[in-house]
């Protein structure tokens, strides 16, 4: 079977499907895929934080359509051998305003997505959640792949509820889905709404950088490239797991990362604003099982990544914001 050759390394043609293909991670992903040898679908709405223009200049099928809906899904699964599913509504501080389409989309569009690949006979489905679903560590102890669930703000819940029903699907209908939690990803092409991109945006127009509260909470950051390739380590290698984690290993105060932001972008003032709602102080996963079993573990140094990333914003911000809702 392709898929089995595939991951097997072997050179064969393979067609994933990956659900959020035009959004941060997503585009990223697809790149590695493509750059390991698979014809790559993706599904994604282009809500305001996906874009065809984050996927150009890289080969792939776009479908444009809803994870939520049957019809929309069963289309760009078809022929498919596996299933990266990335879309999500994945902002906490908009989940806070409106919860309903996190629901909408994360928990019914994971349950649409299983069923589907279940009807379609798709053998593998790697679904991406968070480390968010653990809430913040508690004696700034990391959380392991069984530890309980504590969500603190509603997209934390939502990503809850979905990693439910992948545990339900498999236990009931025998779906054959790995879960995949990893911290806070930086890098190219994210969502200005997104801290590093803020703090970067804010500094390179010159402005203050906004920071919530004072800046006190801490954050394990993973280098976007590095979390794209431990997901298609796992769809490769599919060594029987019921889920994988992917962390950084390199823990930051957002006060600190955002004074290296300013110093990358010349100096600039930081201006504090009030503390997040619901504000968790860390997230901190363990991910040796992961390190151990695949033998992953990130490249890309923080230092390094976010001057780059920092670059990268300072040649592309006039693209970054054009389409972009602030
Ligand atoms: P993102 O917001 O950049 O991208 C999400 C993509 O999903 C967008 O392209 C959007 O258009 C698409 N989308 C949204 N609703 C959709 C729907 N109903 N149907 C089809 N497509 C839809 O998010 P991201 O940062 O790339 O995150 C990707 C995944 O990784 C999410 O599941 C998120 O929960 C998870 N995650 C992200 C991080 C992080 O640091 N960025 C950390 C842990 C987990």
């Amino acid at each position: 079977m392709a898929v089995e050759r595939w991951c097997g390394r072997m050179e064969c043609a393979v067609r994933v499907l990956v659900t959020g293909g035009a959004g941060f991670i997503g585009s990223m992903l697809v790149r590695e895929l493509v750059s390991r040898g698979a014809d790559v679908v993706v599904l994604d709405l282009l809500t305001y934080a996906g874009r065809r223009w984050n996927l150009s200049g890289v080969p792939h099928t776009f479908h444009r359509g809803d994870v939520a809906v049957e019809a929309d899904v069963s289309r760009a699964m078809i022929g498919c051998d596996a299933v990266l599913h990335l879309a999500a509504e994945s902002h906490v501080s908009r989940s806070l305003g409106d919860a309903a389409p996190f629901f909408r989309t994360n928990v019914e569009g994971t349950r649409v997505v299983l069923d589907v690949a279940l009807r379609l006979g798709v053998e593998r489905v790697v679904h991406m959640s968070t480390d968010e679903v653990f809430g913040a560590a508690l004696a700034d102890e990391a959380s392991g792949p069984d530890a309980p669930f504590r969500p603190g703000n509603p997209y934390a819940a939502s990503k809850v509820a979905a990693e439910a029903v992948v545990m339900a699907w498999r236990h009931s209908f025998g779906s054959r889905a790995a879960i995949v939690r990893c911290t806070n990803n930086y890098g190219p092409r994210q969502h200005p709404e997104k801290a590093i991109p803020c703090w970067t945006l804010a500094a390179l127009g010159g402005g203050p950088i906004p920071v919530h509260g004072r800046g006190t909470a801490r954050r394990d950051w993973l280098h976007v490239s590095d979390c794209a390739r431990g997901l298609a380590d796992i769809l490769q290698d599919w060594v029987p797991c019921a889920s994988w984690h992917l962390a950084g290993g390199d823990v930051r105060v957002n006060r600190t990362v955002a004074e290296q932001v300013a110093a990358l972008c010349g100096g600039h003032d930081l201006v504090f604003g009030p503390e997040r709602l619901g504000q968790d102080r860390v997230y901190l996963l363990d991910d040796s099982l992961t390190r151990a079993r695949l033998g992953w573990s990130p490249r890309v140094p923080f230092t390094t990544g976010l001057a780059e990333t920092v670059e990268w914003y300072r040649r592309h911000q006039a693209d970054v914001w054009r389409g972009a809702e602030r």
